[in-house]
């Protein structure tokens, strides 16, 4: 195997293998720019030693080859006693992972070799002990693994109130001295001279360090694989601490905050790399490097527009200046804000460097959310008293509020407030609705409140665990004892889980904005614009929206839904209504059981009526009835404690049987959804038949009746039989279809979709019965643990598991559509609006993705680039 590659063998595409710093040193070679010469150890060699402990066979040997090779190239020989070559050691990863890993620099230098490179530099003492210093800095740091606190301390005493540029060539020599007997203190032995055993040290220590705690846990946090290793690069060192015609920087080919072209980078004159970041002394900024040095300046503008060109994107760049001569060290495509990627996208489309299909591929559907939700003014002042997790971006402010009834008592009055509690859940839907943010301090990402929150596109910051949250005394107290009741203000930060006291400035998002009809203005909305459509154009994914009411139906067209993929009727069943349901299941005739279901009917078919409205001929998937009818009967505890005492009503006493008799251990397997529809007589007729009428009623409705729950064809059939016959006696069509959502129906879809007209994907509940989670449960309880073990990078819950749950989607996909091709197929659970599921969605041939109104833009972006 080859496990060593010289600059001028790698380019660009080879970053799995050479690590993204090797391949685009060996990219930037080949375009003759000035780099200094070097090699890369591959990352192959790294995973072989870190599965094995050992370096692979004859690797050794190959980088003495390299060496040999660089040495002739250099003229002289690695720490040559008169003359030497030096190099650096470098680390270089796939993916980036700034300051993650190690780099060692000035290997080479011993006793001897310090007085060689003065002399190569014509006699520049200084220097050279800088050099060493530094190298025994951080090889002693990185490579022997001593707190570098040790040497920090010993410099700064050295230096008092100077600068380290202040240091003579003779106090550089004795703190070489201090350093080195730091060295035999910590470890026993002597800095080692070796250049050879320097190199050979340090390039185990780079592959050692990406197995360093801190490397780890930004993986984790960044999802990047555990398994990649990381590639060493060695290479020929330059100069930039020579003296005042020398210097280090770094530079963004544009702005990576705005996208706008122009000079944005640091300069520091007199330093070596590490300086600029660590802030040792005040760069300067980049266009002052004009009048230091102009010929350099001048050849930098030149080669960071050849980046530009060549990269068709935005790079940041490593420079250093030797003595008036340049010489790029790193180059890579930068990062930058979400802003800066849209216009940054179109910007290169106007400059003719790439096509707006490559620029859809540019920006992603999380930039495009992050641009939706307002934040806080970042200039104004804040007192933060708490962080929790970013569970739903956005910026609220309001009064704290601990219950759910105040929340809407005081959002009547036309106040703001903020919804406070341990945990959120399904009773508080209506004080969630009329918050403008929701605090918990307890629950993760996937908890009740952050589901909720999400789908509805309102801020929210849950598991706050610092917060002490007393419901009863109506306050909670944060750290540091400060405590905040019912009424005062505090602002949540849901992009950032950031909880501050008093009222943070708020500027809105002009890119919703424009999403609700404005005219595209302003650079950034026009950018958007221009993405957005090319996106819609080049889609082959039909885009629906998840939409109970008129309003959020109104919206979801707005936003660019064509169609309603799953509308609940569950909601319909609350408030007022609750009455009629309790009526329902209090029922002991068929004749009380008549009455009560004659009395919701209207009251349903109106509620059809305004949603076809609002879709305006698009079609709309109405869900029959799902959640067991336990959740619309009043709470078990309160009712009891109400029976208890004198004022219960012969009608509580019924209903606490009723609650009893209907109670299930398990209720989410339990008697729900198509179950209910064949138990219940009349439940199900009942909603078609308001289905029917409201369609009769408005023109050009089109409505897709869909059953949940379904695990065998003959529920199915069943339940399909009698509908069928409902829409004949009206005399109205519509499509009869199932969710997806048992895994029984999926690994059944062939016989299923003979009866079946359509298909929607469930995949809340498919996942949580695919994987045996409770979804009410099992998040808050371990998924944190999970995550921190690596069980899986992301929730289940929050992107779809393509290994498994994805499986069992394209077999019902597959088989669904072998029965009857034109069977027509969608997703309505919450991954219809996450990116990755997205894709998943369009390469297993779905015909659309349907979501919560706010999330459909996103939707739309990523079923764009999924076809490109
Ligand atoms: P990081 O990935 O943390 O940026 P680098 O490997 O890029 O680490 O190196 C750290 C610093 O040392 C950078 O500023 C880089 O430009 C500088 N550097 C690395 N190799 C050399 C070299 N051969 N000559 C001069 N400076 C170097
Ligand atoms: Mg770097
Ligand atoms: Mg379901």
């Amino acid at each position: 195997a080859k496990y060593v590659y010289d600059f001028t063998e790698g380019n660009r595409n080879l970053k799995d293998l050479l690590g993204g710093k090797g391949a685009n040193l060996a990219e930037m070679t080949n375009l003759g720019l000035p780099v200094p010469p070097g090699f890369t150890i591959t990352t192959d060699a790294c995973r072989h030693y870190l599965a094995e402990g050992d370096q692979p066979d004859g690797l050794e040997q190959e980088v003495a080859g390299h060496l040999d090779a660089l040495e002739a190239a250099m003229g002289r020989k690695l720490g040559q006693a008169d003359d030497p070559l030096l190099v650096s050691v470098r680390s270089g990863a796939k993916f980036s992972m700034p300051g993650m890993m190690e780099t060692v620099l000035n290997i080479g230098l011993n006793d001897e070799s310090v007085h060689g490179l003065a002399k190569q530099a014509g006699g520049n003492d200084r220097f050279a002990w800088d050099s060493y210093r530094r190298l025994i800095q951080m090889f002693g740091k990185t490579v022997l693994g001593i707190d570098g606190d040790l040497f920090e301390e010993a410099l700064d005493r050295l230096k008092g109130r100077r600068l380290d540029t202040d240091l003579s060539a003779g106090e550089l020599q004795r703190l070489v001295e201090t350093f080195k007997a730091i060295v035999r203190d910590q470890t026993g032995t002597d800095f080692p001279a070796d250049p050879r055993e320097q190199m050979r040290l340090a390039i185990l220590a780079v592959f050692d360090s990406w197995n360093a705690p801190r490397a780890i846990l930004y993986r984790r946090q960044e999802r990047i694989p555990a398994d990649l290793g990381t590639a060493v690069n060695v290479v020929a060192m330059v100069f930039g601490n020579v003296g005042n015609d020398s210097g280090t920087g770094v530079a963004f080919t544009r702005d990576p905050g705005s996208g706008h072209q122009g000079i944005y980078g640091d300069y520091l004159q007199n330093a070596q790399g590490e300086d600029v970041v660590a802030g040792i002394r005040n760069t300067i900024p980049l266009e002052e490097l004009e009048n230091i040095d102009r010929r350099s300046y001048d050849e930098l503008l030149q080669i960071m527009e050849t980046l530009e060109n060549h990269y068709k994107d935005l790079c940041d760049i490593e420079f250093t200046i030797e003595r008036g001569k340049l010489w790029m060290l790193q180059t890579r495509v930068g990062k930058r804000t979400a802003a800066a990627a849209f216009r940054i996208a179109t910007q290169l489309v106007d400059q003719g460097l790439i096509t707006l299909d490559e620029a859809v591929t540019r920006v992603t559907g999380d930039q495009l959310a992050q641009l939706m939700f307002p934040r806080f003014d970042a200039a104004a002042e804040k007192k933060k008293i708490a962080k929790g997790m970013n569970a739903s971006p956005g910026a609220a402010v309001g009064k704290a509020v601990f219950s759910s009834a105040r929340a809407v008592e005081l959002a009547e009055r036309g106040e703001d407030v903020i919804l406070v509690r341990r945990e959120t859940n399904p009773d508080d839907l209506a004080g969630m609705i009329a918050a403008k943010g929701i605090l918990t301090s307890r629950g993760g990402k996937t908890s009740h409140a952050a589901v909720v929150a999400r789908g509805m596109g309102k801020t929210c910051v849950c598991g706050a665990e610092e917060l002490e949250v007393a419901t009863g005394e109506r306050r909670f107290t944060a750290p540091g004892g400060v405590v905040v009741s019912e009424g005062e203000v505090i602002s949540i930060d849901g992009t950032s889980g950031e909880v501050y006291l008093g009222e943070v400035p708020v500027v809105a998002s002009e890119v919703v904005e424009y999403f609700e009809g404005a005219e595209p203005d302003g650079e950034l909305v026009k950018a958007v614009d221009r993405i957005m459509r090319h996106a819609d154009e080049v889609r082959r994914l039909g885009i629906r929206a998840n939409a109970d009411t008129p309003e959020d139906a109104a919206r979801a067209r707005r936003f660019g839904a064509r169609g309603i993929g799953l509308c609940r009727t569950e909601h319909m069943f609350l408030g007022e209504r609750r009455q009629l349901v309790e009526d329902l299941v209090l029922a002991t005739t068929d004749e009380e059981r008549r009455q009560a279901l004659d009395a919701l009917e209207p009251l349903q078919k109106s509620d059809f009526a305004a949603i076809f409205r609002a879709m305006d001929g698009n079609p709309v998937t109405i869900r029959l009835i799902d959640p067991p009818l336990h959740e619309f009967l009043p709470d078990i505890v309160e009712l009891s404690v109400r029976v208890a005492t004198e004022e219960a009503t012969d009608k509580d006493r019924k209903l606490l049987a009723a609650v009893k008799r209907l109670h299930e251990q398990n209720p989410m397997l339990g008697l729900r959804g198509v179950r209910l529809g064949l138990v219940i007589p009349g439940l199900f007729d009942m909603q078609v038949r308001a289905i029917a009428e409201a369609a009769k009623e408005v023109r050009g409705a089109r409505p897709e009746i869909m059953i949940p729950l379904v695990a065998t064809v003959q529920e199915l059939e069943a339940v399909r039989e009698e509908s069928a016959r409902i829409l004949a006696e009206v005399g109205v069509e519509a499509l009869i279809g199932t969710m997806i959502e048992v895994p029984r129906a999926a690994l059944t879809a062939g016989q299923i979709a003979e009866a079946a007209e359509f298909f929607s994907f469930g995949t809340n509940d498919l996942t949580q019965m695919a994987w045996g989670f409770s979804r009410d449960d099992v998040e808050a309880a371990f998924f944190s643990q999970y995550l921190d073990l690596g069980i899986f990078g992301v929730s289940p819950f929050e992107s779809l598991d393509r290994d498994g749950v994805g499986r069992l989607v394209a077999i019902a996909v597959r088989e669904g559509r072998a029965a009857r091709p034109d069977l027509h197929i969608g997703i309505c659970g919450e991954h219809g609006g996450d990116p990755d599921s997205v894709h998943f969605c369009h390469e297993v041939g779905m015909d659309y993705v349907s979501c919560s109104p706010f999330r459909i833009p996103v939707a739309r972006l990523e079923a764009g680039r999924a076809a490109l």
